[in-house]
């Protein structure tokens, strides 16, 4: 037997995600897709997430989670509240961010302990640069962005401009309106320190963000991106897809057999994300356009606990009666639903979790940023690869539980939900360009595509730098 080489060994990773149902989801998928490659995953999590990823993420032998305590009543949070996804409202949400930087501690104790090979954290922990340092250990960045999102707030920023054109991208932009000053503020340090990490990881495929934003990103920040995704598509079963996230709010079955019942292409989904509250105006005027539209819908909203009433003051006289939907209270198996073909469109904030599960699904989408990257998102939705068509919104809010000034009027949405429902020339070419990219997604993460090839080559460069390890640590 020939001597066991160090490179054959499986490298032993940390995991840490920010808890946030938009930020812990895709990265617990991403720690799942190294455990599935042979390789030791701890993700490092506080109990209530814990609960919640036990559901959804597939048992595997070799991935672990670490549970440490969550300093609820230290912030003035209720027990159990752990996940800006659970907070409710905009205070909570603030806690729960609070609480996160108090987890540095502990989390630090745990690594030293337990040194692993490579950290892979959500930029969101800006103590973690640090803490990698520290203890020599390569850390890769994960911030939930599109590299195309990221390239955009680059250039923004190097150019300064006060103007909606983007400057310097691979693409002519045209932002509906510019960002607010307290965001862009609010991203500057994530995107720095992201830049002192070994690399990005990207939950996208190239194809998507295309050749030329990765080059752009590379050579405008000297930092190497990893396209690995869309990591929704690793393989659990309906149970564990419906459960991601959090506890889905209605039975999966009884969902997909109203759908089994419905054309291809012939309802509307939806959604707004896991944190994006709409006032009951706001929520009337949606529910009139797509009564309007004559069109059949699953829609999701947020539910308001301990007031039954409340649920349902907003909607048109009898909205409900015509049977032409279902309205879900809470949260929606949302990889599932979209990935059946009674799904005709996706009318979406432009989370980046949600366009890349719709682009997966071969769903065209309505877009509708509300806060961060998602207008960014929206354009290379639209504007760059033609699989969307806009609202046309223009006020940003720093975060979705907050009140918007504006409403948005059910004639721009009914003309939206229109364009692509209706069918005729440019809704054909829209969804069959979206059906392409969930091709070519699809072919991403098999063998020998290219997220797998990136996946692969990550592993290697890393089983590369275990040989380098400093001695002392
Ligand atoms: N999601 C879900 N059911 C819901 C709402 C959201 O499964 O009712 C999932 C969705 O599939 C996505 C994530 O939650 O994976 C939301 O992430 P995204 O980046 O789209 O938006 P955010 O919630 O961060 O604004």
């Amino acid at each position: 037997m020939g001597a066991l080489n160090l490179e054959d060994l499986p490298l032993k990773f940390h995991f840490i995600p920010y808890p946030a149902p938009g930020h812990m989801i895709p990265l617990c998928d991403i720690a799942t897709l190294f455990a599935s490659c042979g390789h030791h995953v701890t993700i490092i999590t506080t109990p209530s997430n814990a609960q919640i990823l036990l559901k959804s993420i597939p048992s595997h032998h070799n991935l672990h989670l670490h549970t440490i305590p969550f300093p609820s009543h230290q912030v003035g949070l209720p027990p159990g509240v752990e996940n800006i996804g659970c907070a409710n409202n905009l205070e909570n949400s603030y806690k729960v961010h609070q609480a996160t930087k108090l987890l540095q501690s502990p989390i630090h104790q745990f690594v030293e302990q337990n040194s692993p090979d490579c950290i892979v954290a959500d930029s969101l922990f800006l103590w973690m640069d640090e803490l990698a340092n520290k203890l020599h250990i390569p850390r890769l960045a994960f911030n939930g962005f599109s590299l195309f999102a990221i390239c955009a707030m680059k250039s923004l920023k190097a150019h300064d401009s006060m103007s909606c054109i983007i400057q310097g991208l691979p693409h002519l932009i045209t932002l509906n309106a510019l960002p607010p000053i307290a965001l862009t503020k609010f991203m500057e340090p994530l995107l720095e320190i992201e830049l002192k990490s070994y690399g990005l990881i990207v939950n996208n495929f190239s194809e998507l963000d295309g050749e030329e934003y990765i080059e752009h990103y590379e050579k405008t920040t000297g930092h190497r991106a990893w396209h690995i995704g869309p990591v929704s598509l690793i393989c659990r079963t309906t149970e564990e897809k419906a459960e991601r996230g959090q506890t889905s709010a209605v039975s999966v079955h009884e969902c997909m057999s109203w759908l089994n019942s419905k054309q291809p292409n012939s309802v509307i989904y939806i959604c707004f994300g896991s944190l994006c509250h709409f006032s009951d105006n706001q929520l009337y005027e949606i529910a009139s356009a797509i009564k309007a539209s004559e069109h059949q819908y699953i829609w999701v909203v947020p539910e308001k606990k301990g007031n039954e009433d409340e649920n349902e003051k907003w909607l048109p006289k009898a909205f409900e009666q015509r049977n032409k939907g279902i309205i879900i209270r809470g949260w929606a198996p949302q990889v599932v639903i979209l990935g059946h073909p009674a799904i005709g469109a996706f009318l979406t904030h432009c989370g980046w979790n949600s366009t890349v599960e719709a682009v997966s699904a071969g769903v065209p989408m309505i877009t509708w940023p509300i806060h961060d990257e998602q207008f960014y998102n929206e354009k290379l939705i639209t504007q760059v690869r033609g699989i969307g068509v806009e609202v046309g919104v223009e006020e940003w809010s720093i975060i979705g539980f907050m009140e918007r000034k504006k409403l948005v009027g059910r004639d721009i949405i009914e003309k939206a939900v229109r364009r692509l429902m209706d069918g005729g020339i440019e809704a054909d070419e829209i969804r069959q360009c979206a059906q392409e990219y969930a091709v070519k997604a699809k072919r991403a993460v098999q063998q020998g595509g290219s997220s797998h090839k990136n996946l692969m080559a990550l592993i290697d460069d890393l089983k590369r730098l275990r040989r380098y390890k400093p001695l002392d640590s």
